[in-house]
């Protein structure tokens, strides 16, 4: 397919899809189908078989889920399902099926997703009663088959999503068996993020003539990739907006732009950062031309700081004061991310590009890195110690250069009798501490008073689908257990296992960039203990400590000292008293 322009692309209008999806679609803040939705979704509704190369993060639950929500017309609904979308794992069921939901307000859809671990009465009465779509993990789908509860004769339109992983996680005889059960004539779609032979046989087998799509990056040329610093720190998604706040605090860019990918997150965080003091301005598809020149023009004469934006309204825009691009939401193609990022670092001054990755995305992150041909830098997103020393480094500068500068002094003349008499009744370093403060609090705004969280997320490990592990990446490395008021140690509360249990001393701390998750990760990868055994970790500046099962104490000591934490040997021992 052709890679994405900067030109305006195509509507989802005009991609054949009726007006309650429409209308549905820009409730949800969607200003333009992503490369993959303008692809699939014409063929997926003439009928095609599609073979679709594509990852979390394109929009492909929307490419296939569209085309069979255009066709649920109102007349011919039946009990049996007539589509049935099979995904690896219990969450992206979940998730596939909220977004059916979302999509198909308008149209009433009935839907069932289905996946073990839960109890199945629910759905088997959802069955019963009749449903259009059924999302499913394959071995309870195989289950409620056998059981005569699922019946595959009606399906119309098969979908295997993120078939690569069901294919690693052992479904395929559940899934050759459940095609088996479903009519010749169906249509069938295959989405999977690479494509080994083993899909490609799979095809082969399953799919008729089929059309194929791949998201894969072109190459662009090199005047095309500007000279950008570009930095990414991986967060998840509730602590997005607070880490945004820190790079915003650290960087104080001139004028930055900050990408969103829909209307609604536009005006949501353009709420949030004006609630916090930036100040801030919505720019989407739903403001008029005269709003737009106006909001425009605050930002060139410098009233506004931070424009707020998804891609469409940025279309064209050619804005010289920005000194910083943020992808606060990760475009969903790599090429947009090149023109994204092409709006500072121009006419040789260097721009910077920051961009909040979700652990889910380190597909995306992975497809841009080779675009942009090389590695962006992967950087935890800063304390609020370091947010307050950076700030203090630039009031610092900011009066040391007024001392340097010899056109200052003229400035600085008219000043010096009240200073001259404040240094009768004041000692010099109290006259200077308090002058200091001031001008830190002109300068850089009030002091950042919120309490010291530690932001940075794991990315989602490689094996996996993103989708598949975000929740447990969430609830494992989020600030929200990771946290202390303290700036120099952040405790990691856990609910405490039963047992005795033993602290154990480990010789990393904060100033090697450790945190809770990392010690986690390294407990529980090197000595096979599950998180939820692991008691409390705290994290000080020097050292840390874990609390584990006494039993197991002297294991996981063994196996630490085998292994690398950010790049350091580990120095682990049981805690003296
Ligand atoms: P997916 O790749 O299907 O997991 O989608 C990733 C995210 O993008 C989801 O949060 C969708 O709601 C969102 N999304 C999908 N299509 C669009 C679009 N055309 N514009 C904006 N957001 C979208």
């Amino acid at each position: 397919m052709n890679p994405p322009s900067d030109s305006p692309e195509s509507s989802f209008a005009d991609l054949g899809i009726r007006p309650e999806l429409l209308a549905t679609l820009t409730a949800l803040g969607y200003e333009e189908p992503t490369p993959i939705q303008s692809a699939a979704i014409p063929m997926l509704i003439e009928g095609k078989d599609l073979l679709g190369q594509a990852a979390t993060g394109t929009g492909k639950t929307a490419s296939f889920a569209l085309p069979i929500l255009e066709k649920l017309t109102g007349g011919d609904r039946g009990k049996a399902p007539t589509s049935l979308v099979l995904v690896p794992t219990r969450e992206l069921a979940i998730q596939v099926s909220q977004a059916f939901h979302e999509y198909g307000r308008e149209v009433g859809t009935r839907l069932v997703a289905i996946y073990g671990g839960a109890p199945a009465r629910q759905q088997i009465d959802a069955l019963r009663r009749g449903v259009d779509v059924v999302v499913a993990t394959p071995g309870r789908a195989l289950d409620l088959c056998s059981r005569g509860s699922l019946v595959l004769d009606s399906i119309r339109t098969l979908v295997l999503d993120e078939a690569d992983e069901m294919l690693e996680m052992g479904f395929i005889e559940d899934i050759e068996s459940i095609i088996a059960l479903t009519p010749k004539s169906r249509q069938t779609v295959l989405f999977s993020a690479t494509m080994p032979k083993r899909i490609d046989k799979l095809a082969e087998r399953h799919l008729r003539d089929p059309q194929r799509i791949s998201i894969k990056s072109r190459e662009p040329s090199a005047d095309e990739i500007p000279r950008v610093r570009q930095i990414a720190y991986v967060v998840t998604r509730q602590n997005k907006a607070a880490a945004l706040g820190r790079l915003l605090d650290a960087e104080d860019p001139t004028a930055a732009i900050v990408f969103c990918r829909t209307r609604g997150g536009v005006d949501d965080l353009t709420d949030i950062l004006t609630a916090r003091g930036y100040q801030a301005e919505a720019l989407h598809g739903g403001l008029t031309q005269d709003q737009r020149t106006r909001v425009l023009g605050r930002l060139r004469s410098g009233a506004t700081e931070l424009l707020v934006a998804t891609d469409v309204a940025a279309r064209g825009l050619d804005i010289d004061v920005l000194s910083h691009v943020v992808n606060f939401d990760l475009p969903m193609s790599p090429e947009s991310y090149v023109h994204r990022i092409g709006r500072v670092g121009r006419a040789g001054r260097e721009g910077v590009a920051l961009s909040l990755v979700e652990p889910r995305e380190r597909r995306m992150l992975a497809s841009i890195e080779k675009l942009v041909g090389g590695r962006i830098r992967v950087e935890q997103v800063p304390t609020i110690t370091d947010v307050r020393q950076v700030r203090q480094q630039r009031t610092r500068d900011a009066v040391m250069t007024l001392i340097d500068e010899p056109d200052a002094q003229a400035r600085m003349d008219a000043n010096r009798e009240i200073v001259d008499e404040m240094l009768i009744s004041s000692d010099p370093y109290s006259l200077a501490l308090a002058a200091f403060t001031l001008a830190h609090e002109e300068l850089q705004g009030s002091a950042v008073d919120e309490a010291e969280h530690d932001l940075s997320a794991k990315m989602a490990p490689a094996s996996t689908s993103g989708s598949k592990t975000s929740s447990k990446g969430n609830s494992k490395f989020s600030s929200k257990t990771g946290s202390k008021s303290s700036t120099t140690s952040s405790t990691k509360k856990r609910e405490a296992p039963a047992g005795p249990m033993t602290r154990i001393f480990i010789a990393l701390g904060r100033k090697a960039g450790v945190t809770p998750g990392d010690l986690v990760g390294a407990i529980t990868g090197e000595a096979g203990l599950k998180g939820r055994d692991i008691g409390s970790i705290s994290v000080h500046e020097m050292f840390s400590i874990a609390e584990v099962p006494s039993e197991k104490a002297r294991k996981v000591i063994k196996s630490l000292q085998h292994t690398k934490i950010r790049g350091r040997k580990v120095n682990a021992r049981f805690e003296r008293d």
